[in-house]
């Protein structure tokens, strides 16, 4: 029987669990062990459900181009479950100069489809729609320009749109799900599809049009009807209930020729394999007496985030613009980074009558309230809503979740040090690193991820 160790618990280390229980039931040799530090299962992905508000800590939905979280879903029996975001009224605000400027519609990420549209938008200068536009007529230099090298998001944006669209939206854009800076984050990691764009068009414009006129529009985001947390509850169902080890720590791992060691406080066990889905930072401490050479490779900076979802009885009290919610480009007077509008964004997530939005900090300012307790972190987050929506009614319910370090910062040259580290990797026998810092931060990449890696580790075997 080989024996594989999962360290973590969160949504990478569940979907290795899962997959490696789904192998035992037709009947792979193997047996699991999920060590999760804390008491709880699902890492950052948590809904907390509460006077019938369903409120996302962390994850709200996956992106719905990439398949693999909702495969997960079908397979656990939660097709009924699966959501789309309400498409129909899609709309993102950004703040500038104090108010909130409508984005175009049509817009993939910063690259507009319709540039009609862009002429009615009062969110950019004359510049900017001008850039724009030229884009489009720059096709052969750009793509004849384009780098061998990978570069910064920034510099990718700038020379296509110019610093404007860089600032108004590709920063907070990129900033909310990446972490950090824009001139730091790589390209190639963080925005792949549309560095392929550039390679056969050169325009992106050109490319996201080519691509409008051929595939059939789907919503952008999808999500489960009762809230992320219901697909971390199925995976745990789903995984024999004497491979999950709770409040777990584990305190070190070691590498020999019996295989691989794990400690935790209540004593150390042997394994074949190694699935190491901990956060990045802890794996690096816990790889270092293993490999010296792997743990530089797994320095990486990463930024905090701090969420808080409020809850009010009656929406007429708070009326909100259209849409999904607002970004707040970087360098602004406030400290907040976004707020979704999740009643509109999504069906089911309110009582009837109510209303629910979701303030998010990033950066800095998340780095400030991580010091903060949760009534002071909630005041802040009501005076920044209040200062930009207007004055707020009492809410029925208030969450406040801080998630240090979670947004891991995939920087220029991050595919190269990937590939670096796989080829570390290779020489540990049954070692796997899973998880946000390497290779995808959404849920779906790491769905996939693991549920490869654990199809790997029974086949080695
Ligand atoms: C605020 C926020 C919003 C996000 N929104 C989205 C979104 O809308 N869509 C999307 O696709 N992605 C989103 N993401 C990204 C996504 O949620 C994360 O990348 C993903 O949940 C990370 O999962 P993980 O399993 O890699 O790590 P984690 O969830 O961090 O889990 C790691 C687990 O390891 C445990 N652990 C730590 N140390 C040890 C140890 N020594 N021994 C044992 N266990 C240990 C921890 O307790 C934790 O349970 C968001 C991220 C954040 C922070």
């Amino acid at each position: 029987m080989k024996r594989v160790a999962i360290v973590g618990g969160g949504v990478a280390g569940l979907a290795a669990a899962y997959e490696l229980a789904r192998l035992a039931r037709d009947g792979a040799e193997v047996q699991g062990v999920l060590f999760e530090a804390s008491t709880r299962l699902g890492g950052i992905v948590e809904t907390v459900r509460e006077g019938g508000f369903v409120i996302e800590c962390g994850p709200d939905a996956w992106v719905t181009e990439k398949p693999w979280a909702r495969e997960l879903a079908e397979e656990l029996g939660l097709g009924d479950e699966v959501m789309a975001s309400n498409d129909a009224t899609r709309k993102t605000y950004v703040l500038v100069d104090k108010k909130l400027q409508a984005m175009p519609d049509g817009m993939r990420m910063m690259v507009p489809a319709d540039l009609e549209a862009l002429d009615g938008s009062e969110l950019f200068s004359a510049g900017a729609k001008q850039a724009y536009r030229d884009e489009v007529g720059l096709a052969a230099d750009l793509k004849n320009a384009a780098p061998e090298e990978d570069e910064s998001v920034a510099d990718f944006v700038g020379r296509h749109f110019g610093g404007e669209v860089l600032e108004k939206i590709g920063a907070p854009l990129l900033s909310g799900i990446f972490g950090g800076d824009v001139a730091r984050l790589s390209v190639r990691a963080v925005m792949a599809p549309f560095v392929a764009m550039e390679r056969e068009h050169g325009s992106l414009i050109a490319a996201v049009q080519a691509r409008a006129a051929t595939s059939k529009p789907s919503a952008v985001f999808t999500t489960l009807r009762s809230g992320m947390g219901t697909l971390v509850d199925r995976m745990i169902a789903a995984v024999t209930e004497s491979w999950i080890r709770m409040a777990a720590e584990v305190r070190f791992v070691s590498y020999g020729e019996e295989g691989w060691l794990v400690g935790t406080a209540r004593g150390v066990e042997r394994f074949d394999a190694l699935m190491m889905a901990a956060p990045v930072d802890v794996a690096r401490l816990l790889l270092k007496p293993v490999d010296a050479e792997i743990a530089p490779m797994l320095e990486m900076d990463a930024s905090s985030a701090v969420v808080v979802g409020f809850g009010f009885a009656d929406a007429a009290r708070l009326a909100l613009p259209q849409g999904f919610g607002f970004l707040v480009p970087p360098g602004s007077d406030n400290l907040l980074m976004a707020c979704t509008f999740v009643d509109q964004k999504f069906d089911d997530r309110v009582p009837p009558g109510g209303r629910l939005v979701r303030a998010f900090f990033g950066g800095k300012a998340a780095e400030r309230l991580m010091r903060c307790g949760n009534d002071e972190t909630a005041a802040v987050a009501r005076l920044e809503l209040a200062q930009i929506l207007g004055p707020l009614p009492e809410p029925q319910v208030t969450v406040v979740r801080r998630w240090p370090r979670s947004l891991p910062q995939y920087e220029v040259g991050h595919l190269e040090r990937m590939k670096a580290l796989d080829e570390r990797v290779q020489k540990l026998e049954g070692l796997s690193l899973l998880g946000n810092g390497y290779r995808g931060v959404g849920v779906p990449d790491l769905v996939r991820d693991a549920r490869a890696a654990a199809r790997n580790s029974v086949r080695r075997g």
